[in-house]
This record gives structure tokens, sequence and C-alpha cells, in this order.
């Protein structure tokens, strides 16, 4: 007799999430708190619907955050399955999802199937020439700031024609919808669309009367709609799911109201509010068991966010141990923090925890300079999740270039990269007719500017506008050696209107540039002279051209971790104005604020075994020194759950207590800390094999091998290690 099995991926469930897995017909909702299983519902579901015959890969449309999570999850039901390949996949993001079927039916919006997707840039420069054509003022209405209410139109579903002149208000001098309109166009008239059209277009095909056969056969197709992180759905994203699942009613949603943390890029937490009210009949599964994290940890999270209003409310508990409870630390300024979180990284590393275990979440990108300098120099392996590492990013890469010239004006690359950044009117003709000179008589472009200048061939404007520049990087250069480099550096940024041109920039990336640019001259106090800081950032930059870790620490925004979840995870930066950000409570009140709050719940609730919060007292923030209040989150952790240590000479008390404390305000007129400690200072070349050497972490060694700056260091622990020069110290004889 055949006995029947439970299959593996059903057995290791609870009741309610075998529940939520076995509902396959009609709509059912998994509304649950943060750990709760809901993304391993979904998986074991598609499993599920596979193993049972229910249905094809190709028959199940299964919506993910990322890529990345579409592609474990992919591996993980081939998994479960035992390993067999399976073809035809709808499994993605909305973008990928809705792209695929417009390359299908593009031609029913305009386009052909070979249409390209424009990027950021592109949109910008095409909305500005639009407005220019049509006389609107650019610098009373930047572009971005147009793009971004046509973002939030697409975001919302909205065409052009679904608009009246009104509703873009005031925007463009009241333009804003004839430039969507004409946006719109333009972009038909070149085979290519953006990001949201992806969307809007799917959801114009599919509600199009004219082309019901479209929709019907999807209808057939997609017997099963899954959805992850569904209360971060737009209302565009959300109308294409309603059309798409009309078919077979056969929709699961998981999601977490606590976890809405997309408001400001248009994702509706109503979407899952009324959930029931959009499918009716809607089954609703809740889940209250935690597995990921230990008692402690869930009790932190939970105090948070019940602070929170408008919140469907609801319990969560875990079998695992108490565990440890969250560390919560104040540090004197954010260096002292970068090294605290360090030394924590490493102790756990020495007890066998691995590093790709181990999480640092930032709010703000900036705040990842320190903790990647520090790791710099303790060697230890780190990589940046869904952004460029600091130094790579685009606004620090124009900076250094501007640093760059200043220190040597023949640095061609350097000059070529910000010659037209911001816009001065230097075109690529003219970059190419300055080019052609310099190779010509076989000099730099800096020097060919200057010749040209001298010479009489040059247009009147031309040669002012190079005449200004050349003097603007001469007046720079003279001040080097008696003027504080950070502060030649602010007032470059200043002098060059580069600052200014993201002031004026309205996008929303655009305040994070400019912390990252704040943060650049930040740091360079750390450095001795200009052309030290330029030297550290080129070893810097190639150190991280090396090969990639396997194990490695992972740093990055706490947007970015939704879903995620790593052993030990480093909450830095717990102060008020920088978590909750400032900006977004000033621009959206108590809603910023409880959204704030909610990302400060999606960080606690990433970590399995130890979360650890800090803040600082002091930051230096464009030069200055500034003392901050820690985050009123740090108030609403619960006691219970938290162990609070004070560095020896802040305060002895716990928390926020000892910062107006009159002891307190009193060091916060001491001068600032002195600046880092650096080992001594040997230059490569003063290295040679057999040397004993120091390491802050590492300890004593000797040198093994010398490659340029780069050192083989055999430490006397036995460990062996890579590391570049200026991190190592000659070891007193
Ligand atoms: P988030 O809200 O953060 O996205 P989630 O609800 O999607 O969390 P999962 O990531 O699916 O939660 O699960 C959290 C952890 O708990 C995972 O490591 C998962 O494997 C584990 N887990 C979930 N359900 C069970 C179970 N029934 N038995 C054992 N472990 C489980
Ligand atoms: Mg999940």
């Amino acid at each position: 007799m055949i006995k029947a099995q439970t299959p593996p991926y059903l057995s290791g469930l609870n009741p309610p999430q075998r529940e939520a897995v076995e509902a396959l017909d009609g709509p059912v909702l998994v509304l649950a708190g943060a750990g709760t299983g809901k993304t391993r519902v979904l998986t074991a579901r598609l499993a599920h619907l596979l193993h049972t015959g229910r249905a094809f890969p190709s028959q199940i449309l299964a919506v993910t955050f990322t890529n990345k999570a579409a592609q474990e999850m992919k591996e993980r039901v081939s998994h479960l399955l035992g390993g067999a390949p399976m073809e035809g996949w709808w499994l993605g993001t909305f973008h990928a999802l809705a792209a695929r079927m417009l390359r299908r039916y593009a031609p029913l919006v305009g386009l052909t199937s070979d249409f390209t997707i424009i990027d950021a840039d592109d949109q910008v420069r095409l909305v500005k020439q639009l407005m220019e054509a049509e006389n609107v003022d650019t610098k009373k209405w930047p572009p971005r700031a147009v793009m971004g209410t046509i973002e939030r139109w697409k975001d919302k579903g909205l065409r052009p024609g679904d608009l009246s002149a009104q509703d873009g208000g005031d925007m463009a001098g009241g333009r804003a919808v004839a430039l969507y309109a004409q946006y719109q166009a333009r972009l038909k008239t070149v085979n290519a669309c953006d990001f949201g059209d992806l969307l809007l277009h799917a959801i114009t095909i599919l509600r199009d009367p004219a082309h019901a056969d479209v929709l019907a056969e999807y209808h057939r197709r997609f017997r099963y709609i899954m959805v992850d992180e569904y209360q971060d759905t737009n209302v565009a994203q959300y109308l294409w799911l309603r059309l798409l699942a009309k078919g077979h009613n056969n929709i699961c949603c998981v999601g977490d109201d606590d976890q809405s943390i997309y408001g400001w890029r248009g994702a509706e937490v109503g979407n899952i509010l009324r959930f029931e009210a959009d499918f009716p009949g809607a089954k609703i599964i809740r889940l209250e068991q935690n597995y990921r994290s230990t008692g402690h940890i869930l009790g932190a999270a939970s105090g948070v966010i019940a602070h929170n209003e408008g919140r469907l409310g609801k319990t969560l508990w875990s079998e695992a141990d108490a565990g440890e409870k969250v560390v919560v630390r104040g540090l004197w300024d954010g260096e002292a923090e970068a090294r605290f979180v360090a030394e924590e990284i490493e102790q756990l590393q020495h007890k066998g925890w691995k590093l790709n275990q181990m999480a640092v979440l930032v709010r703000a990108g900036f705040q990842m300079r320190e903790f990647e300098e520090r790791f710099m120099q303790l060697g230890l392996a780190y990589r940046v999740i869904g952004g460029p590492r600091f130094y790579e990013r685009q606004e620090i890469r124009d900076a250094l270039a501007y640093l760059r010239v200043t220190a040597q004006p023949n640095d061609d690359l350097a000059l070529e990269r910000i010659i037209n950044v911001p816009k001065r009117g230097l075109g690529d003709t003219t970059v190419q007719n300055l080019y052609a000179h310099a190779r010509a008589q076989g000099i730099s472009l800096y020097a060919a500017i200057e010749q040209m200048c001298a010479g009489g061939t040059l247009k009147p404007k031309l040669r002012e506008t190079l005449q200004k520049l050349t003097g603007d990087f001469e007046r720079w250069r003279g001040m080097i050696g008696n003027t504080a480099h950070p502060q030649l550096a602010a007032q470059m940024l200043d002098e060059s209107g580069y600052m200014a041109m993201w002031q004026a920039d309205k996008s929303p990336d655009a305040p994070g540039r400019i912390e990252n640019l704040k943060e650049l001259v930040t740091g360079m106090a750390e450095f001795e002279s200009l052309a030290e800081f330029l030297e550290h950032v080129s070893l810097v930059m190639e150190a991280q051209l090396e090969g990639q870790a396997d194990d490695a620490v992972t740093l990055m925004t706490l947007h970015g971790a939704k879903g995620l979840e790593f052993d030990a995870v480093f909450l830095p930066g717990w102060e008020d104005g920088l978590f909750p950000s400032q900006r977004s409570m000033d621009e959206n009140g108590v809603k910023g604020l409880e959204e704030e709050r909610r990302l400060a719940y999606v960080g606690i609730t990433r970590a399995r075994k130890r979360a650890v919060i800090s803040y600082a007292a002091n930051r230096r923030i464009y030069g200055n020194w500034v003392n901050g209040l820690p985050s009123r989150f740090v108030e609403e952790l619960p006691d219970p759950h938290i162990d609070t240590h004070a560095e020896s000479g802040l305060s002895q008390s716990g928390r926020s207590s000892h910062w107006d404390s009159s002891g307190f305000s009193g060091a916060q007129r001491v001068p600032p800390p002195a600046a880092r400690p650096m080992p001594e200072r040997v230059s490569g070349a003063g290295f040679a094999k057999g040397n004993r050497v120091t390491h802050e972490s590492f300890g004593t060694g000797t040198v093994i091998h010398v490659d340029g700056n780069k050192l083989d260091i055999r430490f006397d622990d036995g460990n062996q290690k890579r590391l570049i020069d200026r991190f190592v110290a000659l070891a007193e004889a």
C-alpha cells in the first residue's frame, strides 16, 4: 500500500502557515509581522502548486520586491522539488514582469517590441528639452521636479488624458500636465519608455476593451497570482494586479502594514488594509509566531512600533530563547561609533560568527563612509549592497575631480569629468577642440585651455568662461598650504557652483548627494593635507578593486534590507534628525515620523540573535561639530529588552537623561576630539621583506612580501593578511 507522505515543504510549517499554503482557491491575504514566515509561505505555496500539478511555472505570476529575492525563491522552490529544472517562470519584480508583457504587446501602445527603457538622466534631459522649447523657466521649476511630478502621476496609474490642466497646480507655470503629454508623445516617437511606463502601458493595454483578447489571454494563463511585500505596492501596481487577478481570482498577497516604508515613492499602505473590500470573500490569515529573532529582539521591535497610531496591531511571539538583550550604546562621536561597531564585529568573528551573517544598516547613505574607512583600515571584508561604495558615488567622484585638478592641473581625466559640471556651456565640441589642440601641442588639456585663451581664436564668451574656470583653479591652488583643506574643499564646492547644482535639483536623491558631499568634506579633516587625502582615496579605490571576499560584512540602507535577515545587525546613527530623518518629518509630519518608526521596526527585526543600536553625541558635519540628541526611538525601546551602556566618560546613566545633564553640555563645549591617531606613516618604499610591523587589530607580524603599497604580512597568531601599507606601522625594535 502506498503511504501518503507529507512533502517536506509542508511538514515544517505551523498550522496557519500551512493553511495559507493550502488555501489555493480564492483570494488570500497573509497579514503578519516580521519574521513570521510570510516569504516562506509564498515559497512553499509555489512548490505546492507545482508539486500537486495544479499549475506549471508559466501559469503562476509571482511578484517579489527585488530581482535577487526572485532568484532566491526560484532556487529554493527547485530545491524543494528535488532540483528538477523548470522553465517559463513568471517570477520577478513588478517592473520586470510588466516589461516582459509589454515587449509582447508593445504595438498596442505605439511602440515596437525592441523599445528602449530610458534611465533617470535621460528622463530629466528630455523634460528639460521640452520645457525649454515651451519657454518654461527651468531655474524656477527644475526639470527634475517636473519629472518627479510626472512620476508620481505614473505611480498612481494616471495618464495625461486622465488629468486636467489644473492638476499640475503651479508646477512649470501651470504647464505640467501639458509637458507630461508632450513627454509621453516624445517617448513614443523615439520608441522608448521609462520605468513608470512599464506598468502604465501594461495597464492601458489590459484595460482597453478593444484589447479584451489580451486580458483574456492573461486571465487564462495566470491561474495563480502571488505577491510578497504587498504593503509597499503603489496604485499602478495594484491596478495591474487587480486586472490580472480578475480571471481566476486566485490571488495570495503577503505583507505587514508595520513594514510599509516606501510611502515617499508612492506606496499605498491602504492597499493592504483594503484587501477584503477589493477581493470579496478573501481569506485573511494571521501568523503570529516569529521564527527569526530571539525574544528580546522581538520585544524591543514590538515596543517601538507600538508607538505608531493607525496600525492594525499584531501579536508576535517566539519560541526561541529570550537571547541577548538589544545592546544600546551612546558613543562620543561618529568615529568612535565606527570603531565600536568594527570591534564588535571582530569579536563576534573571533567567536566563530560569519561576516556574511552580519550587517550594518544605516538610515542615510552618507553614514557608510566612516564604516567603510574603518573596515578598510582593519582589513575587514565588507560589501555595499544597493549602491556604489562611498568614493565611487557620482557626486564624490565629481568633487574629487575638482580637488585633483586643484592639486594637479594636468590631470586631464579629472578636468574632463567636471569641465562642464555644473553646466558652463562647454559642450562636447568645445572639449574636442581643446583636446585636439592639446594633442597637437603635446600638452595637457589644462595647458591647452590656457594657451587658447592667450591666443586670439576663441569667441569672447567662450574665452571668458574658460578664463573664469582656470582663474578659479588658480585661486583654489593658491589656498593649498594656507587654508585648511576641508575649508578649501567646501569653498571650492560653493564657488564652482557644484553644490548649488545639487541644491537646485529636486530629484529625490539630491539631498542624499548633498549629504555625501558634506560627509566628504568632514572626512577630509582626518588627513594632514590635501595631498595625503587624495593619496588615501586612490589607495582605497585600488584596494576596492581587488578580489571580493566570500565572507564579508554587509553595509546597506535600512530601506534595502527589507525581507532580509542576519545573525547580527548593527543599527548606528540613532540620533534625532538623522533617524528619524528631519527631512521626512519636515515634509510629512506625523505620517513621516510613523514611516521612520516602521523603518526602525524593519531594522531591528532583521536580526536573528544580536541587535546593536548606537548613537553619537557629536557628529562632525561639513567641518562643524554638531551635538546630537539620541533618537526618540531609543527612548521608545522598552527597558526590559535592552542593555544600555554609555561609553565611559559620557555618563553613567543609560539613555537620554545624560544628554542634557549639565556635565554633558559642559563636555560639549570642550574642543572636538583629536583626529584619529593614525599609525606611523611609512611610505611603501619604507617597508621591506622581513620588517616587523604592527597593526591595530591583527597585532605584530612580519612582512613576507611587498607589492607596491600592498604588504603581505604573516601575523604572529598565524594569520596571513594583505594590507595597504598606511594601515600598519613598523614595530618598535
Ligand atoms: P519579513 O516580514 O521580514 O519579510 P517573513 O514573514 O517573510 O519576514 P520569512 O523570511 O519567511 O519571514 O521567515 C523568517 C525566518 O523564519 C526564515 O529564516 C524562515 O526560514 C524561518 N521560518 C519561517 N517559518 C518557519 C517554520 N514554520 N519553521 C521553522 N522556521 C521557519
Ligand atoms: Mg519576507
